[in-house]
């Protein structure tokens, strides 16, 4: 999981791209107004942190448990949402 406190400037950039968490290739990503860590620093902070969540077996992406489907096969899997429409 990313948290990001960006600068206005950067904000900016962020703001202009659909999918932060494809880009970042992360799992989860946070944009705040809120000092990470006690720090506010001029160019922004970023934080990184392990997103302890249910892993989808197919995309490799962690997700929370509402969003993952249970699927049978021979055994039973986790995929997430997206996945599950994908192989559908
Ligand atoms: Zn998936």
């Amino acid at each position: 999981m990313v948290t990001i406190k960006p600068n206005a400037e950067a904000l900016e950039i962020l703001n202009s791209v659909e999918d932060l968490e494809l880009l970042f290739i992360v799992s989860k990503l946070v944009i705040t107004e809120s000092d990470i860590n006690g720090l506010d620093l001029d160019s922004g902070s970023i934080l990184v942190e392990k997103y302890d969540h249910v892993e989808c077996e197919r995309c490799r992406k962690y997700f929370e448990e509402k969003d993952i489907v249970k699927i049978s096969l021979e055994e039973e899997h986790n995929i997430c949402v997206t996945c599950n429409e994908i192989i559908k």
